[in-house]
């Protein structure tokens, strides 16, 4: 299974569009694209980007509105990057939810800079200290490396597919804690899919079947019956 990450490119300007594509698929990232604030929106519910990059002058509405739009529901980084160049236009997107703020004209090393830094944020963002620190989730046999996109059985890799990796990248970031159906859900195909705990069971079989010995008695993510599900702790 090859991992990765999505990134949602929001910008009118045809050309400069085609050269951040260009750039961020050499970079070996998927990329969606929308050239209006309504697309925006619609892709980043139904695709459920890992980032966001995002311009204020669009042709329908402002990106700032696009930003509060996306911000009521989604946690994933959105770097503004815009041709405004005021003081008070990155304080007001940055207060209004935006985790960076990149002026036009950019350099190519600076945005992909940027772009890793927040996505590093990302894979950090639980509560697990040893993944940000070295990219690494332990516990038993079961190795997750956040930087290769694989989860490791006894050293041999447990070749999930795509979604079995985000669900098991997402438990472990929040080893310990049970993670509610909803929340996995959103993370995991957004907010426009609802109450259906069906596609994650079948996730989660498929997954058992991979990285338990005896998939009935797991010993790595455990089911709390009526809630969600648990990692165990390193
Ligand atoms: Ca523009």
């Amino acid at each position: 299974m090859e991992f990765h990450y999505k990134i949602l490119v929001v910008e009118d300007d045809d050309s400069l569009r085609c050269f951040i594509n260009g750039m961020l698929e050499k970079n070996g990232y998927d990329v969606i694209n929308a050239d209006t604030g309504s697309d925006a929106e619609i892709l980043a519910s139904s695709h459920c980007p890992d980032l966001i990059l995002l311009d204020l002058g669009l042709p329908d509405k402002d990106g700032m509105e696009v930003l509060s739009n996306i911000r009521k529901w989604s946690a994933a980084p959105i770097i503004v990057v815009s041709s405004r160049q005021s003081e008070g236009s990155k304080v007001a997107a940055l207060e209004g939810g935006a985790d960076d703020y990149i002026e036009k004209p950019f350099g190519q090393n600076e945005l992909m800079a940027r772009v890793r830094v927040a996505l590093r944020h990302v894979r950090g963002s639980g509560t697990n200290r040893s993944i940000a620190f070295n990219g690494k989730f332990c516990v038993g046999e079961l190795m997750i490396d956040y930087d290769r996109f694989r989860v490791y059985i006894n050293g041999k890799d447990a070749e999930l597919t795509q979604n079995e990796y985000k669900l098991v990248a997402l438990l472990g970031q929040y080893a310990g804690r049970v993670l509610p159906y909803d929340f996995i859900i959103q993370k995991m195909w957004g907010p426009n899919v609802r109450g259906d705990n069906q596609i994650l069971r079948v996730n989660m079989t498929n997954i058992r079947r991979k990285i338990e010995k005896d998939p009935s008695h797991p010993r790595y993510i455990f089911t709390e019956t009526g809630i969600g599900y648990r990692m165990a702790e390193e």
